[in-house]
């Protein structure tokens, strides 16, 4: 999700609140005031199942209605799993958009390190980190992940979400007078920090190193400032220019932060991200991940300083007020850190994975978008046709791939997004690009034609 999406839903909202008022289901202030009444008679003016109706109706009817789907993954078999959506019992379903991007999620040794930690403590973890929620394993975990990326502290969150808006919000409150700069892409939960933060954003076109400076160059010399970027974006698999946001950093004296979500694990020879491939890690002040996505659990995290993890630890909200994750999920999480460090069998696999994917769709004349790294997205720039497309995927043909709409990328844009793993097989791919391109004849779509 980027923030053209968060604009897009405040011009919405406001539409909406605009379009209730006409409809007569929210009374406008000024009747309002007039009202000689009661909270009672207040209360009638207003339908809230009507404006609930309505913004369900909304989505609809832009077909972007989201459909989850009801499947369970076959234990140490991925991408292989059980669909539900018939009424004839389970049917089996090839999964190809999933975010546990090297199947570590069903990796033996994380299993069996979650299946022991069970056995020895327990489910839960009891409370906040600060009251009863602190465990060994979450103490090992952040030494391991500080490790991964050559930082002296790294602290635990809940999720890849917590932890970006609870440290850019905390983070910027402690800088009095922080300008945060912004990638126009940015994930959703980058923007939710910096929003709560409350303090100035800027916005820099995506990747644009030059506008980023004309940006930085017209702000106040003594002002506190951050830059906010993400490693590799998602939607569309391409990367930040690491080095060159730094050298920018340096210049004008502004703190760095990378969203590295969809590289931890994947990329650099321990799997820590295109900071750690590119050789950038030590220029970068802050380095943000998930664990639950090729490290396949759950979980957030950041690393940096030893003074700026105390900051977060004392002063996030976020980190503060919330019961910590299990420690059952913290132990597989760590078998998997551990694990990916010192193993690029996975990291490999993948990348040959997406790299024959993409050369398939594009031998078959799919419109494969340009892409740098393990995803593969295909463009479809309609939200009915790549929802008709995914149906019958799914129907006929047992491939489970969700069409990525509006918010999660522009209007017109809409897509399947593909991420290929070390675990599927070069016969899957075959079948998933016969299947496409049966699918683009039958709705009379375009297929590129051979170069
Ligand atoms: N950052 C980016 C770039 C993401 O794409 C996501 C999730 O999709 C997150 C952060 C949030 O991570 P998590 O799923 O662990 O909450």
């Amino acid at each position: 999700m980027e923030l053209a999406e968060f604009n897009g839903f405040n011009a919405n909202r406001s539409q909406t609140l605009h379009f209730q008022h006409e409809a007569g289901l929210i009374k406008s202030a000024r009747t309002r005031g007039r009202d000689s009444g009661s909270g009672a008679e207040r209360t009638r003016t207003l339908n809230y199942d009507q404006i609930f109706d309505q913004a369900i109706d909304r989505l609809h009817s832009e077909g972007r209605y989201r459909v989850f789907i009801d499947i369970l993954r076959n234990k140490g078999a991925f991408p292989n799993a059980r669909c539900f959506a018939g009424h004839n019992g389970p049917k089996p379903i090839t999964v190809w958009c999933s975010n546990d991007y090297l199947a570590m999620g069903q990796h033996p040794k994380v299993i069996a390190a979650m299946e022991e930690a069970l056995n020895d403590v327990g489910a839960g973890s009891g409370g906040t980190r600060n009251i009863g929620g602190n465990t060994h394993y979450h103490i090992q975990l952040e030494e391991e992940l500080a490790d991964l990326h050559g930082k002296e502290a790294a602290l635990l969150f809940t999720s890849g979400y917590v932890s970006n808006d609870a440290t850019l919000s905390t983070l910027a409150k402690l800088l009095p007078g922080c300008v945060i700069f912004s990638d126009e892409l940015n994930h959703a939960s980058m923007i939710a920090g910096i929003r709560n933060s409350g303090c100035e954003k800027r916005i820099f076109r995506h990747n644009d190193v030059a506008h980023l400076e004309e940006l930085l160059a017209s702000e106040d010399p003594d002002c506190p400032k951050l830059i906010a970027f993400e490693s590799v974006y998602s939607m569309d698999g391409d990367v930040a220019p690491i080095h060159a946001l730094c050298d920018l950093a340096e210049k004008y004296n502004a703190l760095t932060y990378i969203d590295e979500v969809h590289a931890v694990g994947m990329y650099g020879a321990r799997g820590g991200g295109i900071s750690e491939r590119d050789e950038a890690a030590h220029r970068i002040d802050l380095i943000e991940g998930t664990l639950g996505k090729a490290f396949g659990v759950m979980g957030g995290y950041v690393a940096s300083s030893r003074k700026v993890i105390d900051c977060i630890r004392s002063y996030a909200p976020g980190f503060i007020f919330t019961t910590s994750l299990s420690p059952v999920l913290v132990a597989g999480v760590l078998a998997s850190v551990r694990h990916l460090k010192q193993s690029s069998v996975e990291r490999e696999g993948q990348q040959a994975s997406a790299a024959m994917l993409k050369q398939k769709f594009r031998d078959a004349g799919l419109p494969v978008m340009d892409s740098t790294t393990h995803i593969v997205p295909l463009m479809v720039g309609d939200p009915v046709r790549a929802k008709k497309i995914s149906d019958i995927l799914l129907a006929e043909y047992g491939v489970y791939v969700q069409p990525i709409n509006f918010p999660t990328v522009p209007r017109g844009t809409e897509r399947l997004r593909f991420t290929p793993g070390p675990s599927h097989t070069e016969t899957m791919m075959q079948e998933l690009t016969e299947a496409l391109v049966e699918i683009w004849d039958r709705m009379e779509l375009e297929l590129r034609k051979a170069a």
